[in-house]
């Protein structure tokens, strides 16, 4: 009878002789030792038949499946105990092996039969012999650990070798043990080349001796170092790579066994970074320095020239007539024309000047170490010369100027704002002296300056306080002597009563762009004088307004005028706009359009200060223009100067021709009433006949038909 669950009486006889009792009890003494034995080894075992019952089982057994033994033993090892993802497939042919005598071993998928849980274990099977009978003994091992362990590792494995950071193994003497493949891809060392060596081949000499140093210090302090490290390629070609090293420790002894490093070529993230870093300090136009860089380089020079006690020249810049390329030829042929300069300027410096572009078309020049000034001169002269040769664009020939203005460290200031802002003053100096020059910097500039910003203030103020009032000038027909018309000329009255001709604060108004409000109350106080002039029996008094270069360029001029004069109720007709051809050739397109807005609408159109500016025949056919003001430079020296007596008499011919009327400005004297009466000229405008006065005392010229006293013929 086989008794279940002892392996150890498989026969399950009895023995109850005495003679057979010394040796049963010895037999159980040593039956007692097995069955400690088999219980406490770390294998799982089973026992069974080679039908694959199973016999017996040990406590590893019953422990590791969470089972008690009475149901282990009706248990199945194949049904009970094992996975369904198992290959059962191949245990046939073991079975065989095993029966044969062999032994083997594999690994195997084991299940915990009351919740189903999987674990891992390895397998050996042994074919033993039991009195009687054969039988299988089946050491299973839990190698769940190991599994995970190996999982672990192949995953390590995996990113080793995928990884794209470049890792390196190293002993603590630093030799190298292990390299994966983006360490041989950014280094150019295979594997076999690497390992064994010390990381010293990848050395650049970009380092000193001390960072090593320190490099050593950190990782046998705190096991771990990181930081930006050039090393060098297998081609010799130096690299910056991100470097992060960190101790291994032996879990027993926590002694540090290894280094590992990991780096990242950073070549690429550093180039862009000096891409970026090159884009914020260049022009992308011409690719000169731009501001920022020109101030670092100037605040460089003035240092340097403190400690060498050396002069410094800043050369301000500024194109003449740019703008015109730009409007006749596009903003194509403006950045050709720029970047051609650019060359040019570079092709007058030395190698150590800096040759920057602010933008717009405004160059800065560094001159360190000026000595004697006349280096700023000549230099100066050579920009000139250059600027103006030629530009050939779009198969046109194109001339420019150059405007320069000069400042000197430590003359004229030692600080780079300052220097700058003296440079751009001179330079608005030479603007004013006919352009295509160069001034140097002086103290009464500063002081013009510092007046301007004064007067600025104030007008703003005037404003406010309406310290402003348009008074009249009579323009008289030729043909009548009577008043014809008038212009509209604006003054500053201040509170102390003074009154400031607008020479003096038109043109910062128009700079500081109050020009605008300023010219919108003078052309409201016209058309309300205008009003009340017509409505007392004047129908046919023009009334001239002066616009500005800055109101005739506003958003939407011949609407808001044309608002106005509705508002007061008087007749376009009626309002002569006196403009200037040097606003028009800004862009001679759009202005033509504005005009032709204006006619439309019905105002009628002056050209003043006729014969200072271009003159061109061009122009005057295109613009839609009625009247020219012979400007007063030509008129003032008549009856002496001959040459102005013929410009003047051409002007009047021209306009004839043209079928323009013609307006002859600042006439004082019979002698030049007498010439322009002579010449036919249609009206004159003047002290002779009167100032500019205010509305009553236009109003006493109105009434009483004031005639002017015909000369001569
Ligand atoms: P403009 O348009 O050429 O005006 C004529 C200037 O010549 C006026 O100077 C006038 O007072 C002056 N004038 C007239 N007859 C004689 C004369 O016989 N002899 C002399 N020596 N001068 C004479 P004003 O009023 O000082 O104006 C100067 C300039 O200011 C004007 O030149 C004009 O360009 C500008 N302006 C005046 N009022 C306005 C205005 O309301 N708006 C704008 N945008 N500009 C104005
Ligand atoms: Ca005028
Ligand atoms: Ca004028």
């Amino acid at each position: 009878m086989n008794s279940p669950g002892n392996i150890f009486r498989p026969d399950g006889t009895e023995h109850d002789d005495t003679e057979l009792n010394e040796a049963e009890s010895r037999l159980r003494e040593s039956e007692n030792v097995l069955k400690t034995v088999f219980n406490s080894v770390y294998d799982a075992i089973f026992l069974h038949d080679v039908e694959g019952r199973i016999i017996d089982v040990n406590d590893r057994m019953l422990e590791l499946y969470r089972v008690k033994k009475e149901q282990a033993l009706s248990m199945s090892i194949e049904g009970d105990f094992s996975s369904v993802k198992n290959d059962f497939a191949f245990l046939p042919a073991v079975w065989l092996k095993v029966l044969s005598g062999e032994t083997t071993l594999f690994e195997w998928k084991a299940r915990r039969p009351h919740d189903g849980s999987e674990f891992d274990v390895e397998v050996f099977l042994r074919r033993i012999e039991l009195p009687g009978r054969d039988a299988i003994i089946a050491n299973v091992r839990d190698i769940t650990e190991r599994k995970t362990m190996e999982r672990d590792l192949r995953l390590a494995a995996k990113v080793f070798d995928n990884s794209i950071e470049g890792i390196s193994i190293t002993d603590t003497r630093g030799i190298i043990e292990m390299v994966n493949p983006a360490f041989t891809h950014i280094t150019g060392y295979s594997a076999e080349e690497a390992i064994g060596s010390n990381p010293r081949i990848l050395k650049s000499k970009h380092h000193d001796a001390a960072f090593y140093q320190q490099l050593w210090d950190s990782l046998k302090s705190d096991d771990h170092w990181s930081g930006e490290i050039w090393n060098r390629r297998k081609n010799g070609e130096a690299y910056p790579e991100w470097l992060n090293i960190s101790a291994i420790h032996d879990e027993t002894t926590g002694m540090a066994t290894h280094y590992v490093g990991i780096f990242h070529d950073i070549t690429e993230i550093k180039r862009n970074q000096e891409a970026i870093q090159y884009q914020a300090h260049h022009d992308a136009l011409t690719g000169l320095p731009n501001r920022i860089l020109f101030h670092d380089r100037l605040h460089m020079a003035l240092a340097h020239a403190q400690r060498y006690q050396q002069k410094v020249a800043v050369l301000f810049i500024d194109l003449d007539h740019f703008k015109n390329v730009n409007d006749s030829l596009g903003h194509a042929a403006g950045d050709l024309l720029l970047q051609e300069v650019a060359q040019r300027l570079l092709g007058t410096v030395r190698e150590e000047d800096t040759v920057s572009r602010l933008g717009g078309d405004e160059f800065t020049i560094i001159l360190p170490d000026v000595g004697p000034l006349n280096d700023a001169v000549m230099i100066a002269h050579r920009i000139i010369a250059e600027v103006n040769r030629p530009f050939r664009l779009g198969g046109q020939e194109f001339f420019v100027g150059a405007s320069i203005g000069i400042s000197i460290y430590p003359d004229d200031s030692v600080d780079t704002g300052t220097l700058i802002k003296n440079a751009d003053m001179a330079m608005y100096r030479a603007k004013e002296h006919g352009r295509n020059n160069f001034q140097f910097f002086t103290r009464s500039m500063e002081e013009k300056a510092l007046q301007r910003i004064s007067l600025e203030a104030e007008l703003r103020r005037a404003l406010e306080r309406n310290e402003f009032e348009v008074f009249f000038q009579p323009k008289v027909s030729l043909g009548s002597g009577a008043v014809s018309g008038m212009e509209a000329l604006v003054r500053w009255i201040r509170s102390d009563g003074s009154i400031i001709s607008p020479g003096h604060f038109i043109p910062l108004a128009e700079e500081t762009g109050l020009v605008i409000p300023l010219g919108e109350f003078v052309f409201d106080s016209a058309c309300s004088q205008l009003k009340r002039w017509i409505e007392e029996g004047n129908r046919d008094l023009s009334m001239a307004v002066n616009i500005s270069g800055r109101q005739f360029w506003l958003e939407d001029l011949p609407g808001t005028i044309l608002r106005i004069v509705r508002r007061h109720g008087v007749p376009p007709q009626n309002i002569e706009l006196e403009i200037t051809e040097s606003m028009l050739v800004k862009n001679v397109d759009k202005a033509t359009t504005i005009l032709r807005q204006l006619k439309e609408h019905g105002f009628r159109l002056a050209l003043d200060d006729f014969g200072t500016g271009y003159s061109s025949l061009y122009y005057l056919k295109r613009f839609p223009i009625d009247t020219l003001k012979i400007d007063r430079s030509f008129v003032k020296d008549i009856p002496h100067d001959t040459d102005d007596m013929a410009i003047a008499e051409s002007i009047v011919l021209l306009a004839r021709s043209m079928k323009l009327a013609v307006t002859a400005e600042g006439v004082e004297t019979l002698e030049q009433l007498d010439f322009f009466k002579r010449v036919e000229c249609d009206y004159i405008q003047g002290y002779l006949f009167s100032p500019p006065v205010n509305s009553a005392t236009m109003d006493g010229l109105l009434s009483a038909g004031a005639i002017m006293p015909i000369m001569g013929h």
